[in-house]
């Protein structure tokens, strides 16, 4: 069953009962730091070089709010991400619900991926209690730094019972959105993150965390089979666009490196990104169909918003990407 939209809630808890909250550092621009000279305005600055409990440290009054276990598990610009990680962060995330059940968790992250692994996230974790990307675009040594309050946020709304069950989140400028619908979607603001037409599932602000709308159908952890593939084999699934001239010469150079073997693993399947609400240049199709006379998978999205209806409903290509990588692991 889905939780409905609540009102405002709030923690007014001592610190003996202070709900416990797991966070895992995996880098980005909120572990960012500027070179010397350059450090207020951030600029030239390098991601993921500070240490999570650094990052919590700036985030001043987060100790009143939950207890918070720290871990590490990689310190990487998120652009440079690797499927793997979205496999350690579930298996993580696993472990400490197994020994604190209650206990929310926050992931800290690079903005450029979040999108995929708060998805990959989605379908890899069973409901439970809450599960909540942030991120930032400033780096840490900027002036009005907006990663140490993304991070408070965040821990607001991990340790709060009103988010249980919603899915994982993401958190950042006083927003909650739900993975199905978050993108960067105005990457050179500081409210980067966005929800589409659909817009955030809530806010969290002075006045606590508030849930405004039903959350869609998220991803229910209904992959969740895939933390425990044996061989973390994954397939290759490419992305391409129809657009003006697209002539389908890099899928058939897909397709033949595939069939001499230069292309490790061969292509499993193919998202594009279509014009329009999902149509394709019929030079780009006729190469479509070269593919799937070759066994592989087909998946047409529109180029310039969320899929509508059926299995991917409300995703957006490189989401799809996330499902197909996932579904397709051995
Ligand atoms: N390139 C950075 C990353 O994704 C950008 C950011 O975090 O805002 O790690």
């Amino acid at each position: 069953m889905q939780p409905s939209p609540s009102s405002a809630s709030s923690h007014p808890l001592g610190a003996a009962e202070l709900p416990e909250v797991l966070v895992l550092g995996t880098g980005g621009t909120i572990a960012g730091v500027a070179p010397e000279g350059q450090r207020a305005t951030g600029a030239g600055y390098t991601a993921g070089v500070l240490a999570v409990d650094q990052l919590t440290a700036a985030a001043a009054g987060v100790e009143q709010v939950a207890r918070l276990d720290l871990r590490q598990v990689c310190n990487i610009d998120s652009k440079d991400a690797q499927p793997a990680l979205w496999l350690e962060l579930a298996r993580q995330v696993r472990a400490w619900r197994a020994l604190v059940p209650a206990g929310g968790c926050v992931i800290t992250h690079g903005s450029d991926t979040l999108e995929e692994t708060a998805w990959a996230l989605d379908l890899l974790l069973e409901p439970g209690a809450p599960v909540v990307c942030t991120a930032a675009m400033l780096p840490a040594t900027a002036l009005s730094a907006d990663g140490p309050r993304n991070l408070f946020d965040a821990v607001r709304v991990a340790a709060d019972p009103a988010a249980r069950g919603r899915g994982v989140l993401c958190v950042a400028h006083g927003r909650v959105h739900a993975a199905r619908d978050v993108g960067k979607l105005y990457p050179a603001r500081v409210d980067a993150f966005a929800s589409g037409e659909r817009g955030p599932l809530g806010f969290i602000d002075a006045r606590g965390l508030r849930f405004t709308r039903e959350l869609p159908r998220h991803g229910a952890g209904r992959l969740a089979s895939a933390c425990d593939a044996a061989g973390a084999t994954w397939p290759r699934v490419e992305l391409v666009c129809s657009h003006a001239g697209a002539d389908g010469a890099l899928v058939r150079a897909l397709l033949a490196a595939s069939r001499s073997g230069q292309l490790q693993p061969a292509l499993s399947a193919l998202v594009v990104l279509g014009t329009g609400g999902g149509t394709v240049h019929e030079q780009l199709q006729a190469a479509l169909d070269e593919a799937l006379a070759a066994g592989v998978r087909v998946e047409v999205v529109p180029r310039n918003g969320p899929c509508e209806g059926g299995e991917f409903d409300g995703l957006n290509a490189v989401k799809v990407r996330v499902q197909l990588l996932l579904q397709g692991l051995r």
